[in-house]
């Protein structure tokens, strides 16, 4: 198998072990960085973010997609300083999460120019960080439909995806029809795309879950954990026996291999205080202990958490 960028260089990805496809280290809007009320210390980050990829760590977790696009947050140097504190591997993406968090620069730019910028950061690398972005992020501006500046940048991924050999991952699978229709115009192949929080409460209601499945995309139930139990649920939160009887559903119907899921927490968000009681360790302290009782065998719990992501994440080329 080939290998995958994370911050720290390329890892086989065979050695990825354990995978959470979509959280976050520390994701905002653009232009919460300029909110006073909200400044952290990097101490403060920090202190919030280490234990949670240490239990990650302990838990058997050792690998970590920070799909914080451009504009929302990313710091790459940052995710080298936690990856070598924790042992734990980070994998940044380029890319943004919609069209809607894309500042101006970016947003007035051509595809062209998104598509050379997306491929320099796969392949040269990201700044001067010298790490190198191991997915490309992607998503749908709130509204429920994708807006021209969203196809623009789908069809940017798409075609630094085509030469790079990178696996595109969604924000919201809602509006899937022009997506589908861009990734076939640029020849790429669907199972390298992952429509993503097709499990929220407000989207899993309106996202095509089986058109997707028979286009070939991969489904994304990465918002597990935040659910109306929680003491103060946010707005996407779902009962969790019914994003869990929905998964199982899937599963049952024999898409496994083209699940993928995690959690979208923050360790440490900006510029909002985030949900209280969620972190990555959903994963280990409720959500595999549920598929065990519903009689998932070991060998599946480890095509989802382990094979699926190492053969979405490695590099094709
Ligand atoms: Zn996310």
């Amino acid at each position: 198998m080939s290998k995958v960028n994370t911050v720290l260089g390329p890892v086989p990805a065979e050695e990825l072990d354990i995978v959470a496809i979509h959280e976050h280290i520390g994701y905002g809007m653009p232009g919460s960085e300029l909110d006073t009320q909200w400044w952290k210390t990097p101490e403060q980050a920090y202190e919030e973010t280490v234990p949670k990829l240490r239990a990650f760590r302990e838990y058997g977790g050792r690998t970590f997609v920070e799909a914080t696009g451009i504009c929302n947050g990313r710091d790459v140097d940052y995710y080298k300083s936690l990856s070598a504190t924790t042992g734990v591997h980070i994998v940044a993406c380029t890319g943004f999460v919609g069209g809607n968090t894309a500042l101006p620069y970016f947003a007035e730019a051509s595809v062209d120019y998104l598509t050379k910028l997306f491929i320099h950061e796969i392949t040269v690398g990201i700044g001067n960080t010298g790490a190198k972005a191991g997915v490309i992020k992607v998503g749908v501006s709130r509204g429920g439909r994708m807006t021209e500046l969203d196809k623009k940048i789908y069809r940017a991924a798409a075609r630094a995806a085509s030469q790079t050999g990178v696996a595109i991952l969604t924000h919201l699978a809602i509006d899937p029809e022009p997506a589908i229709a861009i990734f076939n115009e640029e020849g790429m192949d669907l199972d390298r795309v992952l429509f993503g929080h097709a499990d929220d409460g407000p989207n899993a209601p309106i996202t095509p879950h089986q058109r997707i499945l028979d286009a070939g995309g991969r489904l994304g139930f990465d918002t597990f954990g935040y659910e109306t139990e929680l003491p103060d649920p946010p707005f996407w939160a779902r009962p969790r026996k019914e994003r869990f009887d929905h998964f199982m559903s899937i599963v049952n119907d024999g898409h496994l291999d083209k699940l993928l899921a995690s959690a979208d927490a923050n360790c440490s968000p900006l510029g909002w205080p985030g949900v209280k009681g969620h972190t990555v360790n959903y994963i280990f302290e409720q959500l595999i202990p549920d598929l065990r009782e519903a009689g998932m065998p070991q060998s599946d719990i480890d095509r989802l958490f382990v094979h699926n992501p190492a053969q979405f994440l490695a590099i094709q080329n």
